[in-house]
């Protein structure tokens, strides 16, 4: 399990262990120049005359420029890069706080993109940069738009959802066959927004009724982590064991997520019409109604994309909140 909070308390680590290393390293390049540390000790003093209105700040700001030069000269004669006395920030871009302008900054993004590889290989191995169109086929006869378009309206549809994400929920039903894309979609959209430290989680339809199910064995961090995540994925939806109490469960998740503004994913190779047939009416409304469809083509090459077979599915894909 991986907790987005988790990422950020290691990445806030890791920005503070490189700055002890780097200050390790500046201590010990200053303990064997005592060149540079008289000029540093000059350097100061001059600022102090300064301030105390001794000198003018012109005078000051070009003799400490001199200074500058001196103790690079000798940095480098000892063999170091001057660059290691400076007190920079690592990531200058957000003075190692991971945001800038209340966004997330690349350092973090490729932190959390680095921490990602670690967890289940579907979501470091599917997203948006290797998204292939072109094994859906591009034949338009008999279509207004042949299934690669579709597809690509499909991805452009889910980056405008990931852009809004903060601004606005909103609910999709993936339907297609085996094999056609939907957690491949699924997973591009888990990935972006986790890169971006938002709270995600992905299950099978099966995993959540046990989950929500099992009081006492499950953990109540998944249970929580069911409602608390900002995206929800079910995944294979009708392949939990079709009756009254996992319909009730997967209703309740649903409803709530959808009273509370949270999105959810859910993805199911059944139809809309087997949907309406085989769930109860206020599972299905939900469903169809408040949810937006997407319906993917069969893909034209076997499908490339890894998918868990049934007996594999039954366990939480990949968490991060
Ligand atoms: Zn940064």
């Amino acid at each position: 399990m991986l907790y987005i909070q988790d990422i950020m308390k290691s990445y806030l680590d890791s920005k503070k262990q490189q700055k002890i290393e780097r200050d390790i390293a500046s201590k010990a390049a200053l303990a064997s120049l005592p060149g540079v540390r008289k000029l540093l000790k000059l350097k100061s003093q001059l600022w102090m005359k300064c301030l105390a209105g001794e000198i003018s700040e012109e005078k000051c700001v070009a003799d400490s420029r001199k200074i500058e030069a001196r103790i690079a000269r000798e940095l480098r004669a000892g063999g170091y890069e001057p660059s290691i006395i400076e007190q920079r920030p690592i990531c200058e871009t957000c003075s190692d706080t991971g945001y800038t302008k209340g966004k997330v900054c690349k350092c973090l993004k490729s932190y959390v993109a680095n921490e990602l590889t670690l967890l289940d290989n579907s979501i470091q191995s599917e997203n948006f940069e290797v998204f292939d169109a072109s094994i859906y086929s591009d034949d338009t006869v008999g279509k207004s738009i042949s299934d690669r378009e579709s597809v690509i309206a499909i991805r452009a549809g889910m980056e405008r959802f990931i852009e809004d994400f903060d601004d606005k929920s909103a609910s999709f039903l993936f339907t297609g066959p085996t094999g056609s894309g939907k957690t491949f979609m699924a997973n591009c959209v888990a990935f972006e927004l986790i890169s971006q430290c938002k709270p995600v989680m992905s299950l099978s339809a099966r995993t959540l009724v046990e989950i929500m199910g099992s009081y006492g064995s499950a953990s109540f961090e998944d249970s929580d982590a069911v409602y608390a995540s900002d995206l929800l994925i079910i995944d294979d939806l009708g392949m939990e064991g079709i009756n009254d109490y996992s319909g009730s469960i997967i209703y309740n998740v649903v409803n709530d997520r959808l009273l509370s503004q949270k999105s959810t994913i859910v993805a199911t190779v059944l139809a809309t019409k087997e949907i309406a047939n085989i769930y109860h009416p206020s599972l299905a409304s939900r469903l169809l109604n408040s949810f937006s469809t997407r319906r993917f083509p069969s893909t034209t090459r076997a499908a490339r994309h890894r998918k868990l077979s049934n007996g594999e599915s039954n366990e939480i894909r990949y968490q991060a909140l």
